[in-house]
């Protein structure tokens, strides 16, 4: 079956309200408007209501880089998924690799986050990926293996279609140099045979789209492979022509 690929955008911490709005302008600008993509932008929380305007009523989708793992109440400094819901956000990220290292996110906190972005009707791309040195001890498929299931532990198969798996290494995030493409088709496999183990029964299980420096240049490579559903971009995201060349490729893969 071939689904609607998916360009998403991370920002980061980066940006100013001037420079997220100019970006977001120039983007809409550029893109074609019958570019069969869908493309979702990830603003920092202060600018979640700034880019919501300005994308209203365009084909870009709005992310909230998180969520907390609780639906309201004293959590000092947290946001909720009504919140970003009533900011305009339509996804959310969850399990970002940077949270896991940062601000030390687990597997359990990860997977409430889910459960409640998911009873919230939000759409949700789950990160996984391994570190250079689960790599190089060849931990690769248990890492993913048990984000998976962790992540995705009491997970409704009704909820798998607002669900998508992002795969991003670590060790090439922000590094200037994707993975290789024969390793990354071996895990997207990996995990598209882990989803169809866990979920036997799912009418449509969660795309799987890849993510760590993915920049015009490599991203027809990537978007070829089987089992990859599009593409979580970070750095090349900030830059209108970056971004939207990586746009356009992707809606261009198509047969
Ligand atoms: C990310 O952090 O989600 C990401 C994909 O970053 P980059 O493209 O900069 O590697």
């Amino acid at each position: 079956m071939t689904r609607k690929k998916l360009v998403f955008a991370n920002w980061k911490m980066n940006l100013n309200s001037d420079s997220a709005s100019q970006l977001v302008k120039d983007i809409l600008l550029t893109i074609n408007k019958d570019i069969d993509v869908e493309i979702v932008i990830a603003p920092p929380f202060p600018y979640l209501n700034l880019v919501s305007k300005l994308i209203e009523g365009t084909k870009i989708d709005l992310a909230s880089q998180n969520i907390f793992h609780e639906e309201n109440g004293p959590y000092t400094g947290e946001v909720s998924a009504q919140m970003v819901i009533d900011m305009g956000s339509s996804w959310v990220m969850i399990g970002h690799s940077e949270r896991r290292q940062h601000l030390l996110e687990t597997n359990s906190m990860i997977n409430k986050k889910l459960i409640i972005s998911s009873s919230n009707n939000l759409n949700a791309i789950l990160c996984v990926g391994e570190t250079y040195d689960e790599r190089r001890q060849d931990k690769i498929f248990p890492t993913i293996s048990d984000q998976l299931k962790r992540g995705l532990s009491e997970i409704r198969k009704e909820d798998l279609s607002n669900i998508v798996i992002g795969y991003e290494p670590v060790w090439v995030i922000g590094s200037g140099k994707s993975a290789k493409p024969k390793d990354i088709l071996e895990v997207h496999n990996f995990i598209h045979e882990m989803l169809v183990s866990l979920f036997p029964k799912a009418e449509e299980l969660p795309r799987i789209v890849y993510g760590g420096s993915v920049n015009s240049e490599n991203i027809e490579s990537i978007i070829s492979l089987e089992n990859v559903d599009g593409v979580l971009v970070g750095n090349a995201a900030l830059d209108c022509k970056k971004f939207c060349d990586i746009v356009m490729k992707v809606g261009g893969s198509h047969d």
